[in-house]
Order: structure tokens, then C-alpha cells, then sequence
């Protein structure tokens, strides 16, 4: 059998090597979080018939993999159309109609896209996903599959499939064993047929812990033990999309397994986080994080997560309730650790109450990882569609509290100051280093960093 991409999903892997190569004497490279699973790399050996070598990822990274390689919809749709072609319907009971949209369900959870539109035009059924706040287009599909592609999520979601003419909502659970999503849906009659959209509330996977997010282990630990504090806030800053949630909830998981109370502020709400008690902000209705944070206060919380600090009020409100027995943890806009401490100051907070409740500081970046096939070479190759890159990866500097932190903070320190007073790996050791284990390139580093 060839290996295909939904398989390897299937199996929590992604193929570093060339799946469709039938030279069964070369080794398969794979990428997968178990790489000692013994179990996994004999039925994937006897599956291909090719010999495996595992290569620890974290999941992270495959999910990454995933969103920079190929279209598996794509693949089903041309077989589709062949068989069409040869005179073969689908349906949406037919399996290659099931298929599709499961593909499409579970590259958008692997992607963790919080909704995807299904719009019906007259020639044509748009897919579009919603990432990063942008809707973008993801596939196009044939007209002659508008309405079995919408019943199939009918079906899905338990509505009644007779009625077309009505907006109908529902929701329904997706799971595989890479994937638990989830999935509320709201259809539309329009003109051109119905449009139905999604929105997707994605669980985080028990093993995605801090310890699976790539950094030097002894910031994981300096970083658990960040989590363990009984008070003070913690905050992880970046640009948009530098993976600052992601290590967050991995924190928030250990937390929650304390059984204390754990309540989250966030706008949006993008994982599903059990154990919690996640609150959405709704500006529309005069919820905001100020005021929901004053609410939730009085909620008997230990750990808060605060989705966004923008305003002198939140800000105050999160540094006070972290010196009053109670762990915070939030986001800046900063693009390093040391500008954290600039961006309280520049919101009007108190430099003796940054000193006193401040406990770290993460900055964070995602790189592009060069591709371990070609070794990243320029014109790249097939395996990382000439790119030269293949995956991602994340970069951390870590600032903790200290006696002589606070003692810059107090004394009105420049951010110069205290990068020299206090030594700390910063964003650029690390990338220079991961440079110099040719883990990614000068270039990259330089795009990000730059
Ligand atoms: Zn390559």
C-alpha cells in the first residue's frame, strides 16, 4: 500500500521521506511523538514494507508539518472527479464524500482554524477557513458536490436533512486519534443552495505538556516552576501567531492538575481547556476583560488567565489580584522579555508594583525548520515543495524575577540597563545556535529577528 497523508494522520506520524517512493530498500523517515513505540513502527514497517526510522517531534511540530504539505482534500476531489468521469456517483451516503469531509474537518482541527464556511455559489461550493482572524480560501469544490458535501455535515450534526429551506444549528463531536474537535454548526437557505459554518472548539491532547514544546529542558523546568507559584503573574509575549497560547495552555494544564480553581478571560475562546472555566469576552454586551476579570475575582479563582493585557485598568486590575494570593498569567505585544516591563511602565502601572508582581517573562518566535531531506538546501527539493524548509519550531528567552531585577525596575533601569546587568540567553543565542546546528538558516533568523 502507498502511505497517503490522511494515513500517516491517522497514525500521529508525518513522512520526512518520500512516501510514495517504491524502492522498498530505502528507509522511511518519519516524524512522530513516540518515537519508541514499538508497536507503531512495526505495523507502519509492515504497512509500507519499507524499514523505519523515527525521529522525535513534538506534536507541535507535526501539526505544523501538516499545515505547510500538500492538500489532502485536493487528492480526494481529483479521484472523485475521475470517477465521475467514468461514469460513478457520489452521494452523500459514499464513502469518498465521507472522506472529503473528514479531510477537510481534520485538516482544519490539525490546523486549529476556528471556523470554516461552506458557501454555495451557482457553479461551485467554496471552503474557506478562518485563521488567524482572516477567512482564506482552502478548496473549491464542484457544484455537482454541493449538496451531498452539506448533508453529510447534516448528518454529522444530527439536523434534519429534509429541511432546506429553513436555517437550521446543531453540533457534534469530531475525533480521531489525532484529532478532538468540538464542532458547532449554523446552516443558511441562500441563493445558490445552503451555506453552512462551522465554528471549532478544539482539546488539547493530554501529552502536550511544556515538556513538548521544544524548549532547553532546563527552561521547562525554571518554567514549571514558574506555574507552581502560589501568586504573582507570568507573562509570555510575542507578535501574533509565535505560539504564545499554545504554551500558556501547556502550563495551564499542569496547573489544572492541582485541583485548584482555574478561570480564563480569553476573546476568542481557542481551545478547549477541561478543567477550566474559560469566559469569553463579549464587548458587544459590555463584557470586557476588565471588567470580567473583576468579576471573576470574586469567583474564589487561584490561576487566571488573562487572554490579553491592552489597557491601564486590566493591567492594574491583573498585577493587584497577582500579589493577593493568586497565580495570573497573560499576554503582551512586546517583541522581546526586557520590553515587558517598558509596556507595563508605558500603560501607567507602578514600577514597585511590576517589582513586586511580576514573577517571568517569556518572549517566544516561531522559526521555519530546514528540511532534513535536503539539509535546507536553497532550492530545496520535493520533499519540502523547494522551499528548503519543513515544519516549524519555537525559540524562547526566558527574564525571572530577581532581588536585582527589581532593584533595575525600582531604580527606572533603560531596557539597556538591564540587559546588561542581568545575563540571559535571549531569542537571538538561541536561534543563532539552532543556526549553527543547521536546524534552520541564517535567512530565517533574519526574517524574524530581524
Ligand atoms: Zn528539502
Amino acid at each position: 500500500m502507498i502511505p497517503s497523508i490522511p494515513w500517516s494522520k491517522a497514525h500521529g506520524v508525518a513522512f520526512l521521506s518520500c512516501p510514495e517512493d517504491t524502492d522498498t530498500t530505502s528507509p522511511l523517515r518519519i516524524a512522530t511523538t513516540e518515537p519508541h513505540n514499538e508497536f507503531l513502527m512495526a505495523l507502519i514497517e509492515s504497512e509500507t514494507g519499507r524499514r523505519v526510522i523515527p525521529e522525535l517531534y513534538t506534536p507541535l511540530e507535526i501539526r505544523n508539518w501538516y499545515s505547510s504539505n500538500g492538500n489532502a482534500a485536493e487528492s480526494i476531489l481529483e479521484k472523485m472527479q475521475s470517477e465521475k468521469t467514468a461514469g460513478k456517483t457520489s452521494n452523500w451516503e459514499s464513502e469518498p464524500v465521507i472522506e472529503l469531509v473528514d479531510t477537510i474537518l481534520e485538516t482544519a482541527s490539525i490546523q486549529r482554524i476556528s471556523d470554516i464556511h461552506f458557501e454555495s455559489y451557482e457553479s461551485y461550493l467554496s471552503v474557506r477557513f478562518r485563521k488567524d482572524g482572516l477567512l482564506v480560501p482552502h478548496l473549491d469544490l464542484p457544484s455537482w458536490l454541493k449538496e451531498s458535501v452539506i448533508l453529510r455535515l447534516k448528518v454529522l450534526a444530527n439536523l434534519d436533512i429534509s429541511e432546506k429551506r429553513m436555517p437550521l444549528d446543531g453540533r457534534f463531536r469530531y475525533r480521531t486519534p489525532s484529532v478532538d474537535c468540538s464542532i458547532r454548526i449554523s446552516t443558511l437557505p441562500t441563493r445558490h443552495g445552503e451555506k453552512a459554518v462551522l465554528r471549532l472548539l478544539h482539546s488539547l491532547k493530554n501529552n502536550e505538556g511544556l515538556e513538548f514544546l521544544g524548549m532547553p529542558f532546563e527552561m521547562t523546568v525554571k518554567i514549571q516552576r514558574l506555574f507552581d507559584k502560589p501568586q504573582g503573574i507570568f507573562f509570555v509575549t510575542g507578535p501574533t501567531g509565535s505560539g504564545k497560547t499554545s504554551t500558556l495552555y501547556a502550563g495551564l494544564r499542569r496547573v489544572i492538575q492541582r485541583q485548584v480553581n482555574v478561570t480564563t478571560i480569553e476573546d476568542p475562546i481557542e481551545y478547549e481547556l477541561s478543567g477550566a472555566n474559560q469566559v469569553q469576552v463579549n464587548e458587544k454586551a459590555g463584557l470586557f476583560f476588565t471588567n470580567a476579570l473583576r468579576s471573576v475575582l470574586r469567583q474564589d479563582p487561584d490561576v487566571i488567565f488573562v487572554g490579553e493585557i491592552r489597557d491601564k485598568e486590566t493591567a492594574s486590575v491583573a498585577l493587584q489580584a497577582a500579589q493577593t494570593g493568586h497565580l495570573v498569567v497573560s499576554t503582551l505585544h512586546t517583541n522581546d522579555a526586557v520590553s515587558a516591563i517598558t509596556r507595563l511602565k508605558d500603560l501607567g502601572i507602578s514600577p514597585t508594583l511590576i517589582a513586586d508582581a511580576v514573577i517571568g517573562i517569556l518572549a517566544q518566535r516561531l522559526l521555519r525548520k530546514s528540511c532534513s531531506i535536503c539539509g535546507g538546501k536553497k532550492e530545496g527539493c520535493k520533499d519540502c515543495n523547494f522551499t528548503g524548509y519543513s515544519g516549524r519550531f519555537a525559540i524562547f528567552e526566558l527574564l525571572e524575577a530577581s532581588p536585582k531585577l527589581n532593584e533595575l525596575i525600582l531604580n527606572s533601569s533603560t531596557n539597556a540597563e538591564i540587559l546588561k546587568e542581568i545575563p540571559f540567553l535571549k531569542l537571538r543565542d538561541h536561534a543563532e545556535l539552532a543556526v549553527k546546528n543547521k536546524e534552520t538558516s541564517k535567512e530565517e533568523l533574519e526574517r524574524v529577528l530581524g
